[in-house]
């Protein structure tokens, strides 16, 4: 079966701009035939997602982008075919994003100590009941005309390290994988050429990581390579995906540019039940 494989997307259930079926009729129309569901700290939009797939011939990957911290750095880390009705899996996540809120909250309060006169309610109407995050304060700005743009809530106000800025619950690398490794998934570094140095990915890689997100936007030809080599010198499995969120971050373009190979998919599939954590 030939098709686009895309293994990140996200959905209004965290900070996407479709819902679930709408990004799967547009994942259609962009060739895709395999489409991992990927939202933050939410595992809402999957059944929704499977629905309209079968329904359009889409293949639906379960997944979840679970953020970890390192030495102060925040590490996204993707689980694959998780088990996204597991209990305990609902729970602690239903707990990461009360976690969100609080942080939002928090967030506004430090906007409002610096005469910005955003209110909370500004910033749920964005996340519509999905999990809450920054991209979802950084628009509320900008439609309550308190910033330029964009990125320009993130430059002044609520970037790392910026005068707003609030961090979120700590949570180390291992115990996500733990949580993914629970929940009967596979876990991958997402993305590590935005955030992680070689340093600290290969000493992720010891911590019972799965594979890395290899295919990424952000990735250079070079860094695909450079993580393609890490995946085999260490007998990892390679992902990717376009990280699609379908409209505020420059990616409206994004699907059906980015995937992985059927091999890969199929190295993924063969090792389920067989991640790092458990087999060690
Ligand atoms: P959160 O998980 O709530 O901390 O939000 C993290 C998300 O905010 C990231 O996945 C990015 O989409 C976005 N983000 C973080 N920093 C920036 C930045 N400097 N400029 C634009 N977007 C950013
Ligand atoms: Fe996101
Ligand atoms: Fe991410
Ligand atoms: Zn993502």
């Amino acid at each position: 079966m030939s098709g686009i494989i895309d293994l990140h997307c996200h959905t209004t259930a965290s900070d996407g701009k479709l819902t679930a079926r709408e990004l799967l009729r547009h994942a259609k129309k962009a060739g895709i035939a395999t489409i991992g569901i990927t939202d933050h700290d939410h595992v809402g939009a999957i059944d929704e997602a499977m629905e309209a797939g079968r329904a359009l011939g889409v293949d639906v990957v379960p997944g979840v982008e679970l953020s970890a911290d390192l030495n102060g750095a925040d590490v996204h880390i993707l689980g694959y075919f998780i088990n996204h009705h597991d209990p305990s899996l609902r729970e602690h996540l239903a707990f990461l994003r009360a976690q969100r809120l609080q942080r939002a909250e928090r967030i506004v309060k430090k906007l409002n100590a610096l005469q910005v006169p955003l209110r909370l309610e500004a910033v749920l109407e964005q996340a519509g009941g999905g999990s809450v995050g920054r991209p979802h304060i950084a628009s509320a700005l900008v439609d309550e005309g308190l910033a330029e743009s964009y990125q320009e809530a993130f430059l002044r106000y609520i970037g790392n390290g910026k005068p707003a800025y609030e961090q979120k619950y700590r949570v180390s690398p291992r115990q996500v994988f733990e949580t993914i490794a629970a929940a009967g998934g596979l876990a991958f570094i997402a993305h590590p050429g935005t955030t992680l140095d070689e340093q600290s990915l290969l000493a992720l890689l010891h911590d019972g990581v799965d594979g890395i997100e290899v295919i990424h936007p952000s990735h250079s030809p070079e860094r695909v390579a450079f993580y393609r080599a890490i995946v085999d010198r260490h007998s990892l499995l390679a992902s990717g995906g376009s990280d699609f969120h379908g409209g505020n971050k420059n990616d409206a373009d994004a699907l059906g540019r980015f995937g992985i190979t059927a091999d890969n998919l199929a190295m993924i599939r063969s090792r389920l039940g067989r991640n790092r954590l458990r087999t060690r």
